[in-house]
C-alpha cells in the first residue's frame, strides 16, 4: 500500500485538483515546478537556514514524566509550540514563501481560522518583503482578536469574508476568488494539507521535519528511531502529515489521527469528519466531507478554530479508509480537561487543538514500556480567553 501521493495527484481515490479552469494555469504551474525546486540545494540550503535561525528548529522531543507517569506509559511531546509564532504552521509558511520567490510571485495571499496561519503567513512576508492579503471570516476575527491584531503590526491587510457562515470555508473561498482575479503575481498559501494536488503534497514535504527530527531525537532517548505510536490532532491535516510522514511506511509505527468531537459525535456540533463525512470535493480536491445528502457543507463545529473544518486532507482521508491511522475523536470537555491536566502535570499551557491530541490518554490504555509521540502543535496563549471563560479562572 503507497500513502503518499502518487504522479495523478491521489491517495488511493483521494486528492487530485478540482479547480476552475481559470485556476488552472496557476496551479498547474506550481505543479510543474514544486519538486523541482524544492530539490534544488539552494532552496535546501535557506529553508534549513530559516528553520533554525528563525523559526528555532529543531524543536525538543521532551519525555513527558509525570504525565507518563500518570498514564503508566512513555509519553514523549514534540513541542512545535516553542516555534517562532507558536505553532507548527510557520514550517510551511517558511517552505511556501521561499517556493514563491522562486517562482517570481510578489504578492501572497492566504486563509485563515484560527488566525495562527494568517499570522505564520504575516510572518513571513515581513521576512521576505512582500505584500500580504489574508482572508478571514468576520466570525472568526471577533473571536481571535489577538491574531488579527499580531497580523495587522506585521503588515498584512485582513480582509473579512461576510458571505455564508463567515468561517474559515468562506474565508478559503475569497481566497480563491483573488487568485483567479491575480493569476500572474500571487502566489497562495495554504495552511494546511488540503487544496487541489500539489498543495497537500507539498504541504506535508515542508512539515515533514517534524517526523524527520523526531528519528533522531527518538534515537538519541530510546536508542530507536521508531515509536509504537504517533499522535497528532487533524483540522485540515498539516501538523499530522507532518508527525506521520516518515513513518508512513514503517509497519511497526501505529498512527492515531485525533478528530474534533465538539459537543459530541451525534451531537449535531461537531467537526470528526472521518465519522460525519462521507466522499466529496472540498477546496478543490476529493476527501472526506461534511455534508448533507444533496452535497451542502454542513457546519462544523468545535471550540477550538483550527479544528472546525469541515474536511479533512486527501492524505488522512486515505489513511481512514485503509485503515492505517486508528481515528479517535474527542470531545470539546475532553480537550479542555486534558489542556488544564498538562498545564497542571508539565507546566505546559497547549493550544485547545493540541489539547484534542492529549486527550486520548483517557480514552485509550498503552502498555508501560509502549512509546507515544505526541505532536504538541501549539502553545495556548492564543487560547487564554477560551480557558479562562471555561473554567472561570
Ligand atoms: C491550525 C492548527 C491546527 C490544525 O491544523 P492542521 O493543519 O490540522 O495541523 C492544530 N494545532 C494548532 C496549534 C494550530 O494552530
Amino acid at each position: 500500500m503507497n500513502y503518499n501521493v502518487n504522479e495523478k495527484g491521489y491517495y488511493g481515490e483521494f486528492g487530485g485538483a478540482f479547480i476552475p479552469e481559470m485556476l488552472y494555469p496557476n496551479v498547474e504551474e506550481l505543479r510543474q515546478n514544486y519538486l523541482k525546486v524544492m530539490a534544488e540545494p539552494s532552496f535546501q540550503e535557506e529553508f534549513n537556514q530559516l528553520l533554525k535561525d528563525y523559526v528555532g528548529r529543531p524543536s525538543p522531543l521532551y519525555f513527558a514524566k509525570r504525565l507518563s507517569e500518570k498514564y503508566n506509559t512513555k509519553i514523549y511531546l514534540k513541542r512545535e509550540d516553542l516555534n517562532h509564532t507558536g505553532a507548527h504552521k510557520i514550517n510551511n509558511t517558511i517552505g511556501q514563501i521561499l517556493m514563491a520567490k522562486r517562482l517570481g510571485k510578489t504578492r501572497i495571499i492566504a486563509e485563515t481560522g484560527a488566525g495562527q496561519h494568517g499570522v505564520a503567513t504575516a510572518t513571513v512576508c515581513a521576512l521576505m518583503g512582500l505584500e500580504c492579503i489574508v482572508y478571514m471570516g468576520e466570525i472568526d476575527i471577533a473571536r481571535q482578536a489577538p491574531n488579527v491584531a499580531r497580523m495587522k503590526m506585521l503588515g498584512a491587510s485582513v480582509v473579512p469574508a461576510k458571505s455564508g457562515s463567515r468561517t474559515l470555508k468562506d474565508a478559503t473561498n475569497e481566497a480563491i476568488r483573488d487568485w483567479i482575479n491575480n493569476p500572474v503575481n500571487t502566489h497562495y498559501i495554504i495552511g494546511s494539507a488540503i487544496g487541489p494536488h500539489p498543495y497537500p503534497d507539498m504541504v506535508t514535504r515542508f512539515q515533514a521535519v517534524i517526523s524527520e527530527e523526531i528519528k533522531w531525537q527518538l534515537k538519541e532517548h530510546e536508542g530507536r528511531e521508531n515509536p509504537d505510536y504517533v499522535v497528532a490532532c487533524i483540522g485540515g491535516g498539516s501538523n499530522a502529515a507532518g508527525t506521520y510522514y516518515h513513518f508512513l511506511h514503517e509497519k511497526d509505527v501505529n498512527i492515531i489521527a485525533v478528530e474534533a468531537a465538539g459537543h459530541g459525535v451525534d451531537s449535531g456540533e461537531s467537526a470528526a469528519t472521518s465519522v460525519l463525512g462521507n466522499e466529496g470535493v472540498i477546496h478543490g480536491c476529493k476527501t472526506l466531507l461534511m455534508q448533507t445528502k444533496d452535497g451542502q457543507i454542513t457546519e462544523p463545529y468545535s471550540i477550538s478554530a483550527g479544528l472546525d473544518y469541515p474536511g479533512v486532507g486527501p492524505m488522512h482521508a486515505h489513511l481512514c479508509k485503509t485503515g492505517r491511522a486508528e481515528f479517535m475523536a474527542i470531545t470539546d470537555d475532553d480537550a479542555m480537561n486534558a489542556g488544564l491536566e498538562l498545564c497542571k502535570l508539565e507546566g505546559i499551557i497547549p493550544a485547545i487543538e493540541s489539547s484534542h491530541a492529549l486527550a486520548i490518554f483517557e480514552q485509550k490504555s498503552f502498555k508501560p514500556d509502549d512509546v507515544v509521540v505526541v505532536s504538541l502543535s501549539g502553545r495556548g496563549d492564543k487560547d487564554l480567553q477560551n480557558y479562562i471563560d471555561y473554567f472561570k479562572i
